[in-house]
């Protein structure tokens, strides 16, 4: 029987409520065949079909879709985007890269930044980290929300599991109102092991071309894994709901995750059944009308 790649990458979804536990989740796809070129296959379809559905999407000029990424380091966030959105019409896709936030958005609420970034009616928006970060290297290192200015937040002490509770809270109410208000939101979570990370962070050492991606700050993050896969598991326990699901895609072989990528958001996009915007019976005789002018002119 041909493999099912459907119902594999379906189980990526989280299900509202589910407990989540990486360890129960691969890195790899070792579980299954498929071929690099059976892989590749698949990819291309997806390419081909999410800039088909751009398009329509930007003719509805009535959804726009939110692509949110997130991962340990070197999981491969970047070429996710590099490839899987390498068909797309560059007018109509909104990259964002999210950083240590500046003093003027420390000035604001942590959503602030991320909502001037959301893509308009008819664009992609992708965040390369995104509000999430507020739930994950704050909790590591707590005395960045400190530095956010918030009203009786004024001690460690202060950041507590309640404040957790309450901030995968307002993240949650933030995207059920981006999703009333036309947004499609997809969330992927990149899981890497740690091994796969020792490899490639060696590989940015090794190679000179890559050694602008390390940072020494990476290693000492790394120090801190499993905090933040702990940290990664209540995110996505807390905060995978229907109308802003997270998926977990194995990311130790880069080629695999962004097959598993492109395959999900189309199935997504499929869900949704886009056709073209409709005309009119009057706008059409208006446009037969232009027709007939220019085949009329000279
Ligand atoms: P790569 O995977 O290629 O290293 P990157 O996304 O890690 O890319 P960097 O410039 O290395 O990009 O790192 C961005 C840093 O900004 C990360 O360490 C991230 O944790 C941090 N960051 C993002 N948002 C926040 C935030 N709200 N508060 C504090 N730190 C943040
Ligand atoms: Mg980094």
């Amino acid at each position: 029987m041909a493999f099912d790649f459907q119902s594999y990458i379906k189980k990526m979804k989280i299900k509202p409520s589910t407990r989540v536990s990486l360890k129960k989740f691969r890195t790899d796809f070792k579980d299954i065949k498929l071929s690099k070129s059976v892989g590749a296959t698949i990819l291309q379809d997806g390419i081909k079909k999410l800039a088909r559905l751009q398009d329509k999407l930007y003719a509805h000029d009535e959804y726009s879709v939110l692509i949110v990424l997130q991962a340990m380091d070197a999981a491969g966030k970047d070429s996710v985007i590099k490839h899987v959105m390498s068909g797309l019409n560059p007018q109509g896709v909104k990259v964002t890269s999210f950083k240590v936030p500046t003093s003027a958005e420390l000035d604001h609420d942590f959503f602030w930044r991320h909502y001037i970034a959301l893509p308009s009616r008819g664009e992609i928006g992708i965040f390369n980290r995104s509000h999430y970060e507020n739930v994950l290297v704050t909790k590591i290192h707590p005395e960045f929300i400190l530095s956010e200015k918030l009203p009786k937040i004024k001690t460690l002490k202060d950041i507590n599991d309640k404040f957790w509770e309450e901030r995968y809270k307002q993240i949650n109410r933030f995207e059920k109102n981006l999703a009333e208000n036309g947004t499609i939101i997809l969330k992927f979570f990149l899981h890497l092991s740690k091994g796969e990370q020792k490899k490639r962070f060696i590989e940015r050492i090794d190679d000179p071309s890559k050694n602008w991606k390390f940072s020494m700050g990476d290693l000492k993050e790394r120090e801190r894994w499993d905090d933040y896969q702990e940290a990664y598991e209540q995110m996505i326990t807390k905060t995978s709901t229907e109308y802003a699901p997270w998926y977990i895609v194995p990311a130790d072989d880069k080629w695999f995750t962004r097959v598993a990528i492109a395959g999900i958001i189309d199935m997504e996009f499929q869900k949704l059944n886009f056709t073209y915007p409709e005309v009119t019976r009057e706008q059409k005789a208006e446009l037969l009308n232009a027709k007939r002018t220019l085949e009329r002119e000279k």
